[in-house]
């Protein structure tokens, strides 16, 4: 080969490297069950969450984030997949068998990984088994358990891929160490990590030295909700911490959410937690059900320690994603969710959303701009079935308090009409309610 030629050579890989889209990593967290109220970026002074708060400071924190039902496993459906849930019929938990995340349902970790991401998930599942096992939908790696809720101390059920993992560090710091070792592994090449918290979900577990920082909290089930937010919070520490000891905090977009409200009525999976000043529960539509914390960070593409009232859902994230990683987003995907990105690097001055919708058995909501519809489980206050049509103002009402129906009946008409849309495109449920996991 002529030198000439070598050169041009050179030259022409050069240029392929420069063409290369920057595939940031991407890095997924996920609470489970904590209230609105029990984080300090939110005001909660009963406990501290230093590394928490650090993430939200890092990014944009969206003061009105919600996920796309009340219940565990619908709002993790709707993240990988970035459709609304009840596109495909996964309305409630699954309750075991044949029950689980529809095979038909492309997940992100599919499109990661088919390019040329490693991907992995540590911690809860809960999309169901056998062919619906996570490394058959698109992780490499997994390390946690596949059922809704998990014993925090007892090793039974926690798994290394298939196997039994057989180990006995508590959960939610064994979630941070599998979390950090596959972040190290992954450190040269683009990963997606699903970190997928059980904390803090029922049961109320938690190790002493932690429960020992919380001794001055009087209620016993509050004292433990404490102890098991302070490992997570832990935990969010050292994934971050990780990521800028490998320089990768540039490289890295971390969104954080909850999958649902905080379970505070009875019958629900009830853990101490507070959702204040929202009013309802985990398995409502009431802005206590579906309103969680919501952050994206992406240390310097994103601006840092920004608030953003738009209205946002957790269904944003996979087409976030996809677009920071130049991945795209494919026209045939029948994503619901929109990519943030445009919003908050060039301030497109838009809502991402005309309108976000739920349906939740016969329970239902739309947000509307500031207008709120919602039919809400009567439970949340003690009765039964579900309310009649409620219309809120959440602008002035983040409260849910003053039913405004009788006073706006063009308004209630204009949004039961946009939700009768909108449930158009769904399909009845493809199995029942299931246990309150
Ligand atoms: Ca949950």
């Amino acid at each position: 080969m002529s030198r000439l030629v070598l050169i041009f050579a050179a030259f022409a890989g050069s240029l392929a490297v420069a063409a290369e889209p920057p595939k940031p990593n991407i890095v997924f967290i996920v609470g489970d069950d904590m209230g609105y109220a029990d984080v300090g970026f939110h005001g909660c002074k009963d406990i501290p969450t230093p590394h928490l708060d650090a993430l939200a400071k890092s990014g944009t924190r969206f003061t009105n984030g919600y996920v796309s039902g009340p219940y565990c496993s619908p709002t993790r459906a709707g993240l990988l997949t970035g459709r609304y849930q009840n596109r495909f019929g996964h309305e409630f938990n699954p309750a075991g068998g044949q029950q689980g995340l529809p095979t038909t349902e492309v997940t992100i970790a599919d499109k990661f990984k088919a390019a040329g991401y490693r991907t992995a998930l540590v911690g809860k599942w809960h999309l169901g088994t056998g062919e619906r096992h996570p490394q058959k939908r698109g992780f490499d790696d997994f390390f946690g358990f596949l059922g809704g809720a998990h014993d925090y101390f007892n090793p039974n059920g926690i798994l290394r891929g298939t196997e039994p993992a057989g180990d006995k560090t508590y959960l939610t710091d064994a979630i941070a160490r599998e979390s950090v070792a596959f972040i190290d592994r992954n450190k040269d090449r683009p990963f997606f990590l699903y970190l997928a918290f059980n904390a803090v979900h029922t049961p109320m577990q938690a190790d002493d030295p932690r429960l020992a920082k919380f001794a001055s909290i009087k209620d016993p089930t509050r004292r433990k909700y404490a102890a098991m937010m302070s490992a997570m919070d832990d935990a969010v520490g050292q994934v971050v911490s990780k990521l800028k000891d490998a320089k990768l905090t540039e490289k890295t977009l971390v969104a954080f959410i909850s999958d649902n409200g905080g379970p505070t009525m009875t019958g629900t999976t009830t853990n101490g937690s507070s959702n204040a000043p929202l009013r309802g529960s985990k398995r409502t539509t009431l802005e206590g059900g579906v309103r969680v914390p919501f952050v994206v960070s992406w240390p310097g593409t994103l601006p840092a320690g920004a608030t953003d009232a738009r209205p946002v859902i957790q269904l944003d994230l996979h087409a976030t994603a996809l677009g920071a990683s130049g991945l795209g987003v494919k026209p045939d995907a029948k994503l619901d969710g929109v990519d943030l990105l445009p919003f908050l690097t060039i301030r497109k001055t838009e809502t991402p959303h005309a309108a976000l919708y739920w349906r939740f058995g016969q329970q239902m909501a739309i947000r509307k701009g500031d207008w709120k519809l919602v039919k809400y489980d009567l439970a949340a206050e003690g009765g039964k079935g579900t309310s009649a049509a409620k219309l809120y103002n959440l602008a002035d009402d983040i409260g849910e308090a003053t039913d405004l129906a009788a006073k706006e009946p063009a308004r209630v008409r204009d949004l039961q009409a946009a939700w009768d849309d909108w449930n158009k495109g769904n399909v009845k449920p493809l199995w029942g309610g299931g246990k309150a996991e």
